[in-house]
């Protein structure tokens, strides 16, 4: 992990919020790359759940959240973590975070046995929205981006024209105020969730919960998280939420250990009827072929933003044995992200910085490539540092061009570059025509 934290920070993808001022726990910037990664995985989830389904469709709801809404859904109540205060260092423990002793439980920070009784820690944030400072203007930063999904079902019913099963998708921020954010960006006070709540009769609840477990698996594989490294939790009766029919967990196996990627869990029709109840009015669906009237079931799968780039960046991550410049064997770290999930898709390079006909040809690619993939121009240092200088980020492809590029060696040769890739590092002659095309085909 340290070399990850590390590569992050050095690299441009993570960094320590407001770091110059002493940073804020639990709370991080995504830099260049980070963000870049970050888009990728967000753009894929939505391409794959909403733009290529037909019975899914998005929304994008305000961050803020009326108390309403929060009171209905159980949150204002109940959304809260046994906390535990340790009375010799003065941390403050999220309960199950004790380490136990000979059968006596004790701060895992400095091993004091002197600790409070736990008591419930409710982990929403909760502001004030307009001038009036009192009860009436308390306002909560949602803790999850569900709500206001099932707050506006009724609105994008109507306008969708949707019939059972739909789903309706939304990738936004969320706040908890963790007790203990760990583990990197892992458990963080601010993310970003991608959800569905897929609407369904009540008799369809559990076999789409099946169904969308499958689907989330897939998605893993296909941004490059290997299915042997996901675990599916069954959690059981006495942890699930007392209206979930079934919830699985998907793990990966992080550097930290086994821990939770994603949830999908079948909800019942509690959500809508909460709000049904609490709002007073309908949100039924009218099924016009069996001429009934009945309040939809859900299934959720719900996974974070910040901890899927987290396992895609552990995933990726590898080292591995490179010649340098004069032949001999170094470390080559790399990352070995997939294509479609790369933060560049490409490195161009003319063969010397000071050569204006090889710059002139490389600009002269950069420019033809960038309108459809992120590429990156480097012309300073030798070539193999270039090289290494992508794999770190793990840039998939790159682009040299050389004299054989001009046509010095070999007219036949003329217009032609090198296409090197970064994991087996073997080296292919291509035309500048029909460069983009290939790379198009391959950054899928
Ligand atoms: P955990 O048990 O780890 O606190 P949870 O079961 O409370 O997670 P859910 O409420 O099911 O999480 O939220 C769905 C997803 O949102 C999680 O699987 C995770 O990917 C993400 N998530 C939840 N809390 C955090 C957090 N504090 N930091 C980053 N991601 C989070």
């Amino acid at each position: 992990m340290e070399k990850i934290v590390s590569l992050c920070k050095r690299r441009g993808f993570i960094f320590q919020s407001s770091e110059i001022y002493g940073g804020l726990n639990g709370l991080w910037d995504y830099g260049p790359l980070g963000v870049e990664l970050k888009r990728n995985l967000k753009n894929y989830w939505w391409q794959v759940t909403v733009h290529e389904r037909d019975d899914v469709v998005g929304m994008d709801g305000s961050i803020l959240t009326h108390p309403a809404v929060l009171k209905a859904s159980g949150h204002v109540e109940g959304f809260s973590d046994p906390m535990i205060d340790c009375r010799t260092c003065k941390a403050h423990l999220r309960a199950d975070q004790l380490v136990e002793k000979k059968g006596v439980k004790q701060c895992p920070n400095c091993g004091g046995k002197d600790l409070t009784a736990p008591r419930q820690f409710n982990l929403m944030f909760e502001t004030q929205v307009g001038a009036a400072a009192d009860e009436s203007s308390i306002a909560y930063l949602r803790p999850e981006t569900a709500q206001s999904i099932f707050v506006q079902f009724k609105n994008i019913l109507e306008v969708s024209r949707k019939k059972l099963p739909f789903g309706i998708a939304q990738i936004g921020k969320a706040f908890r105020n963790e007790i203990n954010p760990r583990n990197f960006t892992f458990r963080s006070r601010e993310f970003e969730q991608m959800e569905l709540e897929y609407f369904c009769r009540p008799e369809q609840g559990m076999e789409l919960l099946e169904y969308w477990k499958e689907e989330r698996l897939k998605f893993y594989e296909n941004i490059g998280i290997p299915r042997n490294k996901l675990h599916v939790l069954t959690v059981p009766d006495d942890e699930r939420a007392f209206y979930s029919k079934g919830t699985y967990d998907i793990e990966y196996d992080f550097p930290f250990g086994r821990q939770e990627l994603e949830g999908v869990a079948y909800r019942t029709d509690y959500d809508l009827s909460q709000h049904q109840k609490a709002s007073g009015k309908s949100l039924e669906y009218f099924d016009e072929e069996a001429k009934q009237r009945f309040v939809p079931h859900v299934v959720e799968p719900s996974a974070g933003v910040e901890r899927t780039v987290l396992a895609l960046i552990c995933e990726a991550y590898s080292e591995d044995q490179a010649p340098d410049e004069k032949g001999k064997m170094e470390t080559r770290i790399v990352l070995r992200f997939r294509p479609r999930i790369a933060p560049i898709k490409c490195g161009v390079f003319p063969l010397l910085k000071n050569n204006p006909q090889l710059v002139g040809k490389a600009k002269e690619i950069v420019s033809r490539l960038r309108p459809q993939m992120t590429v990156f121009y480097d012309e300073s240092g030798a070539i193999g540092r270039r090289y290494r200088r992508q794999d770190e980020i793990g840039t998939p492809f790159g682009v040299t061009v050389d004299f054989e590029t001009l046509g010095e060696k070999d007219p036949a040769l003329r217009d032609t570059v090198t296409l090197r890739d970064r994991d087996s590092m073997k080296q292919e002659r291509v035309t500048i025509q029909d460069l983009p095309a290939i790379l198009r085909d391959r950054v899928v």
